[in-house]
C-alpha cells in the first residue's frame, strides 16, 4: 500500500533560508548569499564551480542525506524566492549522488515573501535559472513552477490585489516555458480561479498544476478540479477535528483522481514517517479499510 510514495510538494531548504534572509545575518550567510548569486550570474556552465567553500558552511550534507535515506521514492521540491531557488539548485547539483533521479525543483515566488517590486528584482534571475537548468540539467526541473499563490489569511502580507497582480504577471512571464504551477492558496480559491480565467483566451496550452495543501469545502475542491487542477493533501488530513470534511472530500467521486500526497516539509530534518502516515489516513478516510 505504501510502496513508491511520492512527496508532491516539499521544500529542501525553507527553514535554512528563513534564517539566512530574515534573522541570521552573520558574515558567513551574507557571504554565502553573494557567492551563490555570483555562481549563477557568471559562468555559462551549470556545473557548480568552487562549491567546496560554501558547501562546508552549515549542515547542507546532513539535510540532503535525510532525503537520500528516506523510504519516500520521489520528491517534488519547491522554492520560495530567488535565493532559495539558487541555493537549492546548487545543492541538487552538488549532491547529485544523493538526489539522483529522486528530486526535482520548482521555482517560485511565495506570497509570504512577496514585496513590491519583487518581479523586477527576482523574476529575471529565476527565469534565467530555469533556462540554464533546462539546457544543462533538465532532469532537475519538476512538473510545475512554484510555489506561487494567494493568501487571504496570514497577516502582514501584501494586499490581495497586489498578490494577485504579482501572481498574474509571474504566470504571464513563465507559462510559455511550462504552463503548470504549484499554488499556495489560502481562503482565496475563487480569486485563483478568477485570475486563471483571465488567461483562457490566450493561445497555447491551458494553465494547470496543483493547489497544494488544499484546505476547503467540497464545492471549492470541485470547482478547482473542474478547472483541471490537482489538489495536494498534506498534514492537515491528520487533524481529527476536520475528519468529517476530509471524508466527504476523499469520497466524492468527482474528486477521485484529484489528490496528490505531500508533506510541505520545510524544516532541516525530513520526517521519514510523515508521508506514509498521510497515505494511511487517506486510505482509511476513503473507506479502503
Ligand atoms: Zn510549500
Amino acid at each position: 500500500m505504501t510502496t513508491k510514495l511520492i512527496d508532491s510538494h516539499c521544500h529542501l531548504l525553507l527553514g535554512h533560508i528563513w534564517g539566512l534572509r530574515y534573522t541570521d545575518q552573520s558574515r558567513n550567510n551574507l557571504y554565502l548569499a553573494r557567492e551563490v548569486r555570483k555562481i549563477w550570474a557568471s559562468a555559462a556552465q551549470v556545473e557548480p564551480v568552487g562549491l567546496a567553500d560554501w558547501v562546508s558552511i552549515g549542515d547542507w550534507k546532513f539535510v540532503m542525506e535525510r532525503y537520500a535515506q528516506s523510504p519516500v521514492a520521489f520528491f517534488n521540491g519547491y522554492t520560495t524566492c530567488r535565493f532559495d531557488a539558487q541555493v537549492t539548485a546548487l545543492l541538487l547539483l552538488c549532491y547529485r549522488e544523493l538526489s539522483a533521479g529522486r528530486m526535482t525543483l520548482g521555482l517560485g515566488l511565495h506570497p509570504w515573501y512577496c514585496y513590491r517590486g519583487i518581479l523586477d528584482k527576482e523574476l529575471p534571475e529565476l527565469i534565467a535559472l530555469y533556462d540554464r537548468l533546462k539546457l544543462r540539467a533538465p532532469h532537475l526541473l519538476g512538473p510545475c513552477w512554484g510555489e506561487i499563490g494567494l493568501d487571504r489569511k496570514r497577516k502582514g502580507l501584501l494586499p490581495l490585489a497586489e498578490q494577485q497582480a504579482i501572481m498574474r504577471d509571474f504566470i504571464a512571464a513563465t507559462k510559455s516555458r511550462c504552463p503548470n504551477y504549484s499554488w499556495h492558496c489560502v481562503k482565496a480559491h475563487s480569486d485563483l480561479l478568477a485570475t486563471l480565467k483571465t488567461f483562457d483566451s490566450d493561445p497555447g496550452p491551458s494553465i494547470g498544476g496543483v493547489v497544494h495543501g488544499f484546505h476547503g469545502s467540497v464545492v471549492a475542491a470541485c470547482q478547482l478540479a473542474e478547472r483541471g487542477l490537482k489538489l495536494g493533501i498534506g498534514p492537515a488530513v491528520l487533524r481529527p477535528e476536520q475528519e468529517e470534511n476530509w471524508r466527504r472530500l476523499l469520497r466524492d467521486p468527482a474528486l477521485a483522481d484529484s489528490w496528490l500526497l505531500e508533506t510541505d516539509h520545510d524544516q532541516k530534518r525530513y520526517d521519514d514517517a510523515l508521508l506514509s502516515k498521510i497515505a494511511v489516513r487517506v486510505d482509511s478516510l476513503r473507506g479502503a479499510r
